[in-house]
């Protein structure tokens, strides 16, 4: 059984760090993230395990097993947070993770294989735009030159790397996914379904596919009182029922969104009928097949939209994620996980991207649980309650004992 009053003062301890008005800032690959990593590091160690940091700010904690050589069960989650985040996100994860570790300990447990508290360095991204930084670095899967990508104040990731003591090449932290005998990580779930459906857990299906687009609208600049309304190619209308057309696409199929998150106008005057509008779309869905029915309903929006105002449209896409499938064993190891604790947890997917999906698409047997939590994600707000998270705790105990207990 985990320890409420110990994961209250981990919750407390570790989200005082980076604290600042009741937010919590704590960028990756900055002193703050390592703050959060040492104290991380100093619970596991004051349990036997062995801590070390790899070449891309990865911290991993090992808790030896019988069988030494075996592969290992790694669990955790992110300890830095976007700027003026929440006390909750990724956090909760690599507390838990610990908890449900310590708890075992505590009654005399030992593991067969090694079990590993993996804390992921820069997983929101929010100061490179390398977002997943970490376990992309563990798993091969960071983006081309990521070593050179610099923050606002002009710090590349390789010197933020050698600030922290390493030597500045994140490429270095691979591992062989062979090592790992599966992935577990624990999360707030960032969406209301599991509060509104009143259960504190619930198992992730599938990572949601995203695809990121800019659409480019041309039309023509006019006079904004001397053109009449019939005479108008106005890029900013067109646009707009674009826009509309990708709401109606996502909202007619199932977990599936759509969203223009960014707008800009030119000329941009108040008295000039637009002459060209560009805006961004952003679509996620757990199937491909549904990210193309949308993209497909879009683009005959488009031309449609386009023909009747008389504007020219390009659509540019410029990054595509595929869906990522969780393994369908560590599925039912969590529902039953779940159950263990008295859950009937929900099967949903997950909106948001998570560091679960690099090891998965490096073929490690992964899974996800979540963890009801309200007031959104990325926001002080953000609150997941100290007994769920004990539920949370023993559920990963009782999962971590099947798969090397
Ligand atoms: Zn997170």
């Amino acid at each position: 059984m985990s320890d409420f009053f110990r994961l209250q003062k981990r919750i407390d301890e570790l989200s005082a760090i980076g604290a600042r008005d009741g937010a919590v800032t704590r960028l990756g690959l900055t002193a703050d993230e390592q703050a959060a990593r040492d104290l991380v590091a100093s619970w596991c160690a004051a349990r036997g395990a062995q801590v070390r940091r790899d070449a891309a700010g990865n911290l991993f904690a090992r808790f030896p097993g019988e069988r030494e050589g075996d592969p290992v069960v790694l669990v955790g989650s992110h300890v830095d947070s976007v700027p003026e985040g929440g006390r909750f996100d990724g956090a909760l994860g690599v507390i838990c993770a610990v908890e449900a570790i310590e708890s075992l300990l505590d009654v005399g447990t030992r593991f067969q294989r090694p079990v590993e508290v993996v804390a992921w360095a820069d997983e929101e991204g929010a100061r490179f735009g390398i977002g997943l930084f970490g376990s992309a670095a563990a798993f091969d899967r960071l983006p081309a030159r990521a070593a050179e990508r610099a923050d606002r104040s002009g710090v590349s990731v390789a010197a933020a790397l050698r600030a922290l003591g390493e030597q500045g090449d994140p490429a270095l932290a691979r591992r062989d996914p062979r090592e790992i005998a599966a992935y577990l990580e624990l999360h707030i779930e960032q969406g209301p379904k599991l509060a509104e459906a009143n259960r504190p857990l619930g198992v992730v299906s599938d990572i949601v596919g995203i695809v990121h687009g800019r659409v480019t609208v041309k039309g023509r600049a006019d006079h904004a009182g001397a053109t009449v309304m019939t005479a108008r190619a106005d890029a900013f209308l067109g646009a707009a029922e674009m826009a509309l057309a990708l709401e109606t696409a996502a909202r007619s199929r199932e977990n599936t969104v759509g969203t223009v998150g960014e707008v800009g106008v030119r000329p941009g005057a108040k008295n000039v009928v637009p002459g060209e509008c560009v805006f961004t779309i952003d679509v996620r869905a757990p199937e491909q097949s549904r990210i193309d029915a949308v993209m497909a309903d879009f683009r005959d929006a488009v031309k449609r939209v386009s023909e009747a105002r008389g504007l020219e449209t390009s659509v540019d896409l410029f990054n595509a994620i595929p869906p990522t499938p969780l393994d369908a064993t560590m599925r039912d190891l969590f529902a039953r996980a779940a159950a263990s604790v008295g859950v009937e947890a929900p099967v949903l997917p997950s909106g948001a991207g998570h560091d679960a999906q690099n090891p998965a698409l490096a073929g490690v047997p992964t899974g996800m649980l979540f963890i009801r939590s309200t007031g959104g994600s990325h926001t002080p707000r953000e609150s997941a309650a100290t007994v769920d998270a004990a539920l949370a705790s023993d559920a990963l105990a009782f999962a971590l004992r099947r798969l090397a207990g």
